[in-house]
């Protein structure tokens, strides 16, 4: 006899999760949603928004982004080695899905890029502080909000611990409440979306090869450990290669204040321990290209460097660019942040009166990264030559002291792990639909390929948002076709 009985059960209240919910409680079924933390939202709590395509608000400010655009994008960006049908699905929802999430009462600022190559598709939720970090937590409560309107049940702190299968089929979750008792959910369908494994350095060093701590500095959320990539493949879905949603993390300098990433962020002169470059610095706010360049060279560790000039010129006139993370543009406190960071011992940053010193300081060969200054100050009177960046960035590095600051890889958790199709259906190793199993979210965010699409920002909880909407509309259906079946 089972603890409980539901139409669908729900694994994961992340955004995914949540419009899951609420998008098969609108469709008739009933739901229940499990959650192992004691409070819904997942990672993207500490998100801004999701990516939308084609919506009223790219249409307001004349931005030329389609989904045929989109698409092309993502299928040569991937070699087409993604699933073209499931992007297609996305992307085409995904404009719709920005009007849904409006009648739940989530307000947009707008339509942003995320840096100056990408397209406008991050749609960043209208908080009563302002663009800023964890601004999605707004959209998180509009849903969790709305799933509890339609009367969708919530058990927290309850994590999943297996699926249950009858024959081919998945028919209800086993999962543990806080009091550490067994239960089990008896379910004609099953949604997984537990967020992938960016908390658990073991399985990212096994599935990924990368080392926590070591080569990789990715957003390690607790709870989020790979729960459901694990019950899905022992339930025989079909395995797919894991990956490190990469974005690359400047070292230590979360704790400074921001003027310091502001001015570190800018595309000045980055080069690797050989005292090499190695990449146009204009695309370092790619923080994917940022990482995937970062973690080709050896100790995989760049360092971004500036000198006095070029800051008392952001001082005076502001950053370059700025980003919507931190969006504050002025950056007078970057003396005080670094005399923190000194005070501090912070290990990311480095200060000296000399480029020699510096290079030693921060274990750069010292004579390579002198020829590569004297070469890079001379493009800056000319053209960059060796990785053609615009001339509106080359600013020369020649006045002490020098500043530092050290780039890893980077990420905000996994991505991918089982195969779906375009109807979020688990499907074994023939490519066949495991009855009553879905995934979606980063548990099932095959679309990459090897990096995430940062070209397309908030393509992360878009894809989260709108596969959790089609999983729930296909379990919707799938409950009430063998409801169907059942009475007949
Ligand atoms: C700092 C930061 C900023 C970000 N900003 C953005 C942004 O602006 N735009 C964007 O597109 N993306 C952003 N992302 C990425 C985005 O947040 C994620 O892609 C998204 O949250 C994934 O959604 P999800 O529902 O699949 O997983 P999650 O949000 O991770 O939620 C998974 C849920 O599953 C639960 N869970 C785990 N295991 C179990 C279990 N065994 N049983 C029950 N429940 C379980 C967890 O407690 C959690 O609530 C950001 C990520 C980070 C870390």
């Amino acid at each position: 006899m089972a603890d409980y009985t539901t139409q669908i059960c729900i694994v994961g209240a992340g955004p995914t999760g949540l419009a899951a919910a609420v998008q098969a409680a609108e469709d008739g079924a009933d739901v229940l949603v499990i959650d192992k933390a004691a409070a819904v939202g997942g990672a993207a709590n500490m998100g801004m928004g999701p990516l939308g395509i084609g919506t009223k608000y790219q249409k307001r400010d004349m931005q030329d982004i389609t989904v045929e655009k989109a698409f092309d994008m993502i299928m040569t960006y991937t070699h087409y080695m993604v699933d073209a049908r499931v992007v297609k699905r996305y992307f085409e929802q995904s404009a719709e899905t920005i009007e849904w999430l409006e009648e739940k009462g989530v307000e947009f600022e707008g339509a942003f890029k995320y840096f100056p190559q990408a397209e406008p598709t991050w749609h960043i939720v209208k908080t009563d502080q302002g663009i800023g970090p964890r601004a999605a937590s707004f959209m998180n409560k509009a849903l969790y909000g709305r799933a509890q309107e339609l009367g969708v049940e919530f058990l927290l702190e309850t994590p999943a611990k297996k699926l249950i299968k009858d024959g081919d089929a998945v028919t209800g979750v086993v999962a543990t409440t806080k009091d550490g008792k067994e239960i089990t959910i008896e379910a004609k369908a099953v949604i997984v979306c537990t967020g992938g494994a960016g908390g658990n350095p073991e399985f990212i060093k096994k599935e990924t090869g990368w080392d926590f701590g070591k080569n990789m500095f990715n957003f390690a959320i607790p709870g989020i450990v790979g729960d459901g990539l694990r019950m899905m493949w022992e339930a025989g879905v079909d395995k797919l290669p894991v990956r490190i949603e990469q974005a690359a993390n400047f070292e230590g300098i979360d704790e400074l204040p921001q003027a310091i990433p502001n001015v570190m962020l800018q595309p000045n002169l980055l080069v690797n321990m050989h005292g090499k470059r190695f990449m146009n610095e204009d695309y370092m706010q790619n923080a994917t290209f940022l990482s995937n360049a970062v973690g080709q060279q050896k100790g995989c560790v760049g360092f971004s460097i500036v000198d006095s000039s070029i800051v008392k010129y952001y001082i005076r006139n502001g950053v370059d660019n700025v980003s919507l993370v931190r969006p504050d543009p002025d950056v007078s406190g970057f003396m005080d942040g670094i005399k923190q960071a000194q005070e501090t011992g912070n290990e990311g940053i480095v200060v000296a009166d000399s480029l020699e010193e510096l290079a030693e300081k921060a274990g750069i060969d010292v004579d390579n990264l002198l020829d590569t200054v004297d070469e890079y100050n001379d493009y800056c009177d000319s053209v960059d030559e060796e990785f053609f960046k615009p001339k509106r960035y080359l600013r020369p590095i020649t006045r002490a002291p020098f500043f530092c600051a050290k780039v890893r890889p980077g990420g905000y958790g996994t991505v991918g792990g089982v195969r779906i199709n375009e109807n979020c259906e688990c499907c074994d190793s023939e490519f066949e639909p495991i009855p009553g199993l879905y995934a979606a979210g980063a548990d099932a965010c095959n679309f990459y390929n090897d990096s995430y699409m940062f070209l397309l920002p908030g393509n992360s909880m878009g894809w989260s948002v709108n596969s959790g909407r089609i999983a729930g509309m296909e379990a919707a259906e799938f409950v009430q076709d063998d409801d169907e079946d059942e009475e007949e």
